[in-house]
């Protein structure tokens, strides 16, 4: 028997990128799955089927994790149609970069709202069918942006940073319900977010970066799949770092 069969995990942001790897891993690993979109149906389309390719059900519905309404609406219709959700991996996420007098309070509290509410609101969407099944996991994708800084991203930096301290709080306080709370913090990773950095940064990153070349979506998918096994049980409150021992 795989080691999540018979659950089901929601994943935030799981059209591209680490989400889709995540949702890729999971389904690999026997959980039915359950993603969001912001965009593009067909994409979501694609990415379903190759989940059901893997032998696990799939629903992906249109919500900005922004909202109440819809995260709950979503929540919902997945307890009603897979049943209830005991894995929740917090991976949407964006960026608005700019030097911190440049940036304005409109692209302050875009990052907030996504990177910071949206954790908020899936969470706690989810967390009580989790007590009710005395089971669960909770991943949060953080960045290593929120241990380190970095040039340019005051505001993403506070939400990484804050959600490394949300989880260290939460798994305080599920730690007795059988929940664990965990983050993943991944270094240059290359995505569709990495792809708006230029090229000149880039190599300096690489150089940076003791493994000498970014990450790919499925090791940090990798990870997060062991932080949700049976396995990872005695592991909650951490910040695991998936950078190629990038120092800054
Ligand atoms: P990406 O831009 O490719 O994907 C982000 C995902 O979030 C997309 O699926 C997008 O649709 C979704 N999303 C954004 N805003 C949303 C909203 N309001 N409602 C619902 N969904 C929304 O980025 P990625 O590189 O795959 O990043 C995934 C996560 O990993 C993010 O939290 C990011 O901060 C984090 N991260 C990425 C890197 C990297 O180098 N790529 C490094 C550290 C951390």
């Amino acid at each position: 028997m795989k080691q999540l069969q018979g659950k089901v995990c929601l994943v935030t942001g799981g059209t591209r990128g680490i989400g889709r790897a995540i949702a890729l891993s999971m389904a690999e690993a026997g959980a039915d799955i359950a993603f969001n979109y912001e965009r593009s149906s067909e994409k979501a389309e694609e990415i379903c089927h190759e989940v059901t390719a893997l032998g696990v059900r799939c629903r992906a519905f249109a919500v900005n994790v922004t909202s109440v309404e819809e995260v709950n609406r979503m929540v919902q219709e997945v307890n009603d149609s897979l049943g209830p959700i005991s894995i929740v991996i917090n991976n949407a996420g964006i960026t608005r970069d700019r030097t911190f007098l440049k940036m304005t309070k409109e692209q302050w509290d875009e990052v907030m709202h996504v990177n910071l509410d949206g954790v908020f609101n899936v969470t706690h969407a989810a967390l009580p069918f989790m007590i009710n099944l005395g089971w669960g996991r909770i991943i949060n994708i953080s960045s290593f942006v929120g241990l380190t800084g970095n040039f340019g991203q005051t505001n993403y930096a506070v939400t990484k940073g804050g959600i490394n301290s949300f989880t260290m709080a939460l798994a305080r306080e599920t730690a007795r319900k059988g929940i664990t709370v965990n983050s993943v913090a991944p270094g240059f990773i290359a995505t569709d977010m990495t792809k708006e950095v230029p090229p000149s940064v880039l190599d300096q990153v690489r150089a940076m970066t003791p493994v000498g070349r970014l990450g790919n979506p499925e090791e940090v998918a990798d990870a997060v799949a062991f932080l949700a096994s049976p396995r990872a049980g005695y592991i909650t409150g951490q910040v695991l770092s998936v950078n190629g021992g990038i120092y800054m």
